[in-house]
């Protein structure tokens, strides 16, 4: 039995532009095969499989490419589904056809699935295009290295200088020597030039100048590998900052789990936001799933959460019942998407969701209702600090706290530390779970605003002392949304020179 080997390009960072095929297969892969270049975003989309990071092996050395080859090979001999995930195109300077090679040679089938070139992704995440009517008809994609031990060469200046645009790869230790190559082979000082690095990332940033002052302004910002080098009239200023997306050039750290912000995620980066999305806290289902209590006891059942919702249809499942042993229960949801994923899941409709959001206008639209003395069944979380059932037992009803999930604190990782100290714009908060998590790994949090769903997430803030919390306006994305639109703003228009 022989396994399969997909050789896939990662794009540039931002895991919305990986192709389908590329999501596809990592969803599907049993293991994973990645260099540095790849960003975690993408690895996420294969949370099942085991991970080899050959750009990191251990000794801090990265993997040979023989070395490479060779661990294709027998993971793929091994009957693996195996996902060699690379940087941009795996054929744009990434040694895809050695490892194509290498796996046809021992007859493990392999497909290769093309990728979004950082040499047009990067000039185009800043708006440059590489080619334009008019004004550049060839592009030439250059590498300053030859790789490998093998001597290094000069380049074809002379080639070079006569086309329209030239992209340089893993250029910025030579960019000296490219720019020299250039204006000796004729090419105007003046020609403009761009450099960009991390470009599509969080962390992207990017310099403009010409190709004789692009070399001292590229030190003077302390840009650093990996990034693209473009020249080329291309690369000139363009007056388009007013036609902008609203939130372009805004860095936005959100820290909810994964599953449960994946619209908000989406649409901050359709507004031109670059997002990091670093979870502070995840949740786990109970293994085995926690009994269901005897329900004839309870005249309520109150959710407050899509992760409280799961675990209640997840006991009702485990005890084989399904809804009509619960018709003498009263169902209350916190807010129309917690009763939206009762209804997916158990076919169940809430009787009462309060017209606000709130754990405090719940209690008090359930007050309305319930006599003194009533039983409440309250599925939470292990964490869980909860207003809600402090609420009901305050209008005297009997409340039973259910832990059907488990919740998890999660540091953050040196990346998000770092790119909050920075200078992020704003970092999103959802629970005091999440805000104790932040406050653990960093007492500063730079200019970010932080911004809290939720005056109880914003109280913990207050408390951990990390800063001025905001509060959304209201729980949805909306309220987010709005909220960022408000704080940055009048940032953004005085920046773009809107009045
Ligand atoms: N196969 C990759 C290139 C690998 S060579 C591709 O098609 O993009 C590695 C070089 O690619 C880096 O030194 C840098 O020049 C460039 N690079 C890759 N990803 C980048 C990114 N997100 N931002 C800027 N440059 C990047």
């Amino acid at each position: 039995m022989s396994g399969h080997v997909a050789i896939i390009g990662a794009g540039p960072g931002d895991p919305g532009l990986l192709t389908l095929r590329g999501a596809a297969l990592l969803g599907e892969a049993d293991v994973i095969v990645h260099d540095r270049l790849v960003s975690d975003e993408v690895l996420a989309l294969a949370p099942q499989a085991e991970r080899i990071d050959v750009g990191k092996m251990p000794g801090g050395v990265s993997a040979s490419q023989s070395a490479i080859n060779a661990t294709l090979v027998e993971l793929g001999l091994a009957g693996k589904r195996v996902v060699r995930v690379k940087g941009g195109d795996p054929y744009i300077f990434g040694r895809g056809s050695e490892e194509r090679a290498a796996c046809l040679a021992a007859g493990v089938a392999v497909e290769v699935v093309p990728g979004i070139t950082s040499a047009i992704a990067g000039p185009a995440s800043v708006g440059i295009p590489v080619t334009e009517r008019g004004i550049a008809r060839s592009c030439a994609i250059v590498t300053a290295r030859t790789g490998d031990g093998a001597p290094e060469q000069a380049l074809p200046f002379d080639a070079l200088a006569a086309m329209d645009t030239v992209v340089v790869l893993m250029g910025r230790e030579r960019l000296g020597d490219i720019v020299a190559g250039l204006l000796r082979s004729g090419r105007s000082p003046e020609t403009p030039a761009a450099l960009i690095e991390r470009a599509t990332w969080l962390e992207e940033r990017a310099v403009r100048g010409t190709l004789a002052s692009i070399e001292a302004i590229a030190k003077h910002a302390a840009i650093e590998a990996p990034a693209v080098l473009v020249i080329g009239t291309v690369a000139r200023e363009r007056d388009d900052r007013r036609d902008r997306r609203p939130l372009e050039g805004r860095r936005i750290v959100v820290t909810r789990p994964a599953g449960a912000c994946r619209d908000l995620v989406a649409r901050l980066r359709a507004l031109g936001a670059g997002v990091l999305h670093a979870p502070l806290i995840a949740m786990h289902p109970l293994r085995p799933a926690p009994a269901l209590p005897e329900l004839g006891a309870y005249r309520w059942i109150v959710l407050t959460s899509l992760h409280g919702v799961a675990g209640f249809a997840a006991a009702i499942e485990a005890a084989g019942l399904d809804g009509r042993s619960l018709h003498a229960l009263r169902i209350a949801a916190v807010g129309p998407r917690t009763a939206r994923e009762l209804r997916e899941r158990t076919g169940l409709r809430a009787d009462l969701v309060p017209s606000e959001h709130r754990a405090h206008r719940l209690v008090e639209a359930i007050g309305r209702e319930a006599r003194p003395g009533e039983r409440v069944l309250f599925p939470c979380g292990t964490l869980a600090r909860e207003e809600t059932a402090a609420g009901l037992r305050g209008i005297g009803l009997a409340v039973d706290e259910w832990r059907v999930y488990a919740t998890e604190r999660v540091s953050p990782s040196d990346r998000v530390l770092q790119a909050i100290r920075t200078g992020v714009d704003a970092v999103l908060l959802y629970s005091p779970s999440a805000v104790e998590a932040l406050a653990g790994a960093t007492d500063s949090v730079g200019a970010a605003h932080l911004i809290c769903v939720g005056p109880t997430t914003a109280d913990a803030v207050r408390r951990a002392g990390l800063g001025v919390p905001s509060v959304a306006a209201s729980y949805g994305d909306d309220g987010v949304i709005d909220r960022l639109h408000e704080l940055l703003g009048q940032q953004i228009a005085a920046e773009r020179g809107i009045a």
